[in-house]
């Protein structure tokens, strides 16, 4: 097998279980691996340290499938990884839902594999050259243990690009999936276009804090700001809630939103739709004069990676503060960020300075992270990547 032998003094990550190798790690390379390509990686005195997927075009030059020497990296090991990442699921207290994240990279041991189910669909995202690699092997253990008919490839995250991956969609395995499926969550109908929709479609990581909005939510004024196709909206409206707001800039997500209002029986209720650019936007309301008692923040991923923290920053704590400002004395925000770039002291710090700013009093009620179906291994704490925090302003 190819090798990788790491610099002395840098294999301290590897030996605390953490699946990344970078390239400035690496004291040298045996064989000229190809992309995706699984390597044993040595420390610099010869130790085994782990099997590793080989990517040569990336700055995280391998990510580990394995620790133990004994293991054979083949399909059977893909497909029991799989296996385990079900069963996971199963176990664990999701109850049974239609949307499911299965596979969650590398806290699953799979690292670059994302697998969500609707239905009887599962939605397969590669976005590294190792998992490229046994996609086909992924898909067959995905039929096999994920209680699907159809693995649909959404391999086409921006990502890829840092792997030098071409951008990949379409059918792997089965017939072609609906033009959208119809996913219930608490009595919620979500249709889910796999093919254009964002991510794998759908943002299944909300599911539990979508239940917290809907259960603060009765009776009140929501705003819910970047709402994508209504999620935190249609869990207000189901609440209870008096009327709510929503923005996003993408048309064909407040279009989708609409449906899916139709589609739960949410009819008779108070939404007004509101199409645009969030920063503008929360501005305007506040010449307006308009206040609420509720206000969920969901932005999209300002800091994709650590280089972009500075100006994620910054778009953070506007919005953050314009949200507050919003606010009725005695409102509570639930304020989201899933920027990997950016952990949670730093994320709480920014909504801190953004209160000060805005002249109020806020606590926090509850610290927020991603359902359970998208766990976080303790040896891979970058799986960590949704932070929020639900404040109550005095
Ligand atoms: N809250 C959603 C997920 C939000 S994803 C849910 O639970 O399903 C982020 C959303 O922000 C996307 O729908 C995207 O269209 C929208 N968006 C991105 N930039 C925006 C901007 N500047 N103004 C308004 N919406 C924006």
């Amino acid at each position: 097998m190819k090798q990788i032998v790491l610099k002395a003094g840098r294999e301290k990550s590897m030996l605390r279980r953490h699946p990344w190798v970078f390239s400035g790690a690496i004291e040298r390379t045996h064989g000229d691996p190809g992309p995706g390509e699984t390597v044993l990686v040595r420390s610099s005195q010869g130790r085994f340290l782990a099997y590793a997927a080989y990517s040569p075009h990336s700055q995280i030059r391998a990510r580990a499938w394995s620790f133990q020497e004994s293991d054979t990296i083949d399909a059977r090991f893909m497909a029991e990884r799989i296996r385990r990442a079900v069963v996971f699921r199963a176990a664990s207290s999701l109850g049974p839902v239609d949307g499911c994240r299965l596979v969650h990279g590398e806290s699953d041991g799979l690292p670059g594999l994302v697998a969500d189910r609707y239905g009887d669909t599962v939605v397969m995202q590669c976005s590294s050259a190792g998992a490229e690699l046994w996609r086909a092997e992924f898909a067959a253990a995905l039929i096999e243990f994920g209680k699907c008919h159809r693995v649909y490839e959404r391999s086409d995250a921006e990502v890829r690009r840092l792997e030098g991956l071409e951008s990949r969609v379409g059918v792997l395995l089965g017939d072609d999936p609906h033009d959208s499926i119809r996913i219930c969550e608490e009595n919620i109908t979500f249709m889910v276009d796999v093919r254009a929709g964002q991510k794998t479609g759908f943002f299944l990581d909300q599911r539990d804090n979508r239940r917290l909005v809907g259960q603060a939510a009765r009776d009140r004024t929501v705003l819910d700001v970047f709402s994508y196709t209504g999620g935190f909206t249609l869990a207000a409206l189901a609440g209870g809630a008096a009327r709510v707001t929503t923005i996003d800039s993408s048309a064909e997500a407040l279009a989708c939103a609409r449906v899916n209002l139709q589609a739960s029986g949410l009819v008779n209720t108070a939404v007004e739709w509101l199409e645009g650019d969030a920063f503008g936007l929360l501005r305007r309301l506040f010449d307006q004069g308009r206040r609420f008692d509720l206000v969920v923040l969901d932005p999209p991923k300002f800091a994709p990676t650590e280089k972009h923290v500075a100006r994620a920053a910054r778009a953070y704590k506007d919005v953050n503060l314009w949200a507050l400002r919003l606010l009725r004395p005695g409102g509570t925000l639930f304020t989201f960020s899933c920027s990997g770039g950016i952990d949670a002291p730093l994320f709480q710090s920014i909504v801190a300075g953004a209160a000060l700013d805005a002249g109020v009093d806020a606590r926090i009620v509850a610290r927020l992270s991603a359902s359970s179906d998208h766990p976080v291994a303790l040896n891979f704490p970058e799986g960590d990547y949704l932070k929020g925090l639900a404040l109550r302003l005095s």
